[in-house]
């Protein structure tokens, strides 16, 4: 598709839930009445990061920005129809609180956990550490001969319904003026000074000139990044998801468990569950590789499960899928803000396996950058490009 016009204030690169959710913020500020345009390379979002996730949202983090980041994700969601003007085509939605049961099966991991429900806390998260036995008696399928500490959160932290923001963002911002195009990027210029980016090729040939231009490509971020000149640690990592139905269902809502193993498994309603894995060995892998491995399951996913939840002994599996993470090997957290050098060149990348609850916060904070030169209401200055150039990484510990 070709764009109607040669020349846009901002041109975001890939139009799923960060480049949707910054577009949408953009066309909500009144201080812009600048042309937006979305290029997204595949308009089913088949095979994006968005469309393979597990829709969850969580308080549990270590750092308290990525705490506050989950908090107004809980707030918008909650909140949409007034976010979105009151307007009464929208629904209205909440989130299933089942929370995320963390399970520490070492004294090590049960002190993290310790720590990290101190700055939940401080930060207003509901955060409760559980003994064993505690565990037993609220949960009581869970196997807990090895565990030692529990944690978990009741409040604003479980499944919600991604798809229906995704949807109203792309809907709302398309009738505010926001353009949408089926196309991709191929190629950027540079000025002759090098500092800002003049223009996007298209791979059906047009050239777009651009104000701003904001990389918002998920698993190809450097992709979009080297057509700058820019290297960002970001890389595909595959996770694969399976659903599966069980033959004796819990008699209670499942939080979303995080296993010590790594797996980790949520309710689904109606006697389903859905559970998410990777390979003990995780590299980076082809931009365009979504096969199974089916060892994992038998192997690997299955016999944690059974362990866990006895009565999980007898499943069947429904549905499963592998999807990417856009995955920040430098230090697990989101990358944002404009380039040190190149001034109008924006990053929203790196989100690893939390970003669709981090859409709301980084498309409003990118928002305030690109229209105000400053962030406005949470200040996310910590996720800058600068730290990596600096080799300051912000760790997040509770990556999932
Ligand atoms: C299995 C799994 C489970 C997850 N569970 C959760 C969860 O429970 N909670 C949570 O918060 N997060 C979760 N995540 C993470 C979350 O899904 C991602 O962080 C988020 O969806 C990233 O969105 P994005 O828009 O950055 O990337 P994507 O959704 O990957 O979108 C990038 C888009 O850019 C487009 N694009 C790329 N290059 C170009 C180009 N050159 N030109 C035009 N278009 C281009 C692509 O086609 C794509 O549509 C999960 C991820 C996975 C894989």
């Amino acid at each position: 598709m070709t764009p109607k016009h040669n020349h846009y204030d901002v041109v975001i690169v890939g139009g799923a839930i960060m480049g949707a959710s910054a577009a949408w913020f953009l066309s909500d500020d009144k201080d812009f009445d600048g042309r937006v345009l979305v290029v997204e390379k595949d308009t089913t979002y088949e095979a994006c990061s968005t469309t393979h996730t597990n829709s969850c949202m969580r308080q549990q983090f270590s750092t308290e920005l990525n705490v506050r980041i989950s908090q107004f994700a809980a707030d918008f969601v909650k909140n949409l129809r007034q976010y979105m003007g009151n307007d009464e085509r929208v629904p209205e939605l909440s989130i299933r609180s089942f929370g995320y049961m963390y399970l520490a099966d070492n004294n090590e991991f049960a002190a993290v956990l310790r720590e990290s429900q101190k700055v939940q806390q401080a930060a207003g998260a509901a955060t409760q550490l559980m003994t064993p036995e505690q565990i037993i008696e609220h949960y009581p399928f869970y196997n807990v001969d090895d565990i030692v500490l529990g944690s978990i959160n009741l409040i604003d932290e479980g499944y919600w319904d991604a798809t229906a923001v995704f949807d109203w963002w792309r809907r709302s911002a398309r009738e505010r003026g926001v353009e949408y195009v089926q196309n991709e990027v191929v190629a950027m210029t540079r000025n002759p000074a090098g500092n800002r980016v003049e223009s996007v090729t298209l791979k059906t040939g047009e050239v777009i000139a651009c104000g701003q231009v904001l990389n918002a490509s998920g698993p190809r971020a450097v992709l979009t990044s080297r057509m700058a000149g820019i290297e960002i640690p970001v890389e595909p990592r595959k996770r694969y998801s399976w659903i599966f139905s069980a033959e004796n269902p819990l008699d209670r809502d499942l939080p979303l468990t995080i296993d010590p193993s790594g797996v980790h498994v949520r309710e689904n309603g109606n006697g389903t569950y859905q559970c998410g894995g990777h390979s003990d060995i995780d590299p980076a892998v082809d931009y365009d590789d979504y096969t199974m491995d089916f060892s994992i399951w038998e192997q690997h996913v299955w016999p944690v499960l059974a362990t866990r939840i006895p009565q999980f002994e007898a499943i069947k599996v429904t549905s499963e899928w592998g999807g990417h993470y856009a995955y920040n090997t430098f230090d697990h957290n989101a990358i944002m803000g404009p380039h040190t050098h190149i001034d109008n060149f924006f990053f929203l990348n790196g989100f690893s396996g939390h970003g669709l609850q981090q859409a709301p916060a980084m498309g409003r904070g990118t928002a305030e950058l690109m229209v105000h030169g400053e962030y406005r209401t949470l200040d996310m200055s910590a996720f800058n490009f600068e730290r990596i150039a600096m080799n300051r990484p912000i760790l997040e510990k509770a990556i999932i």
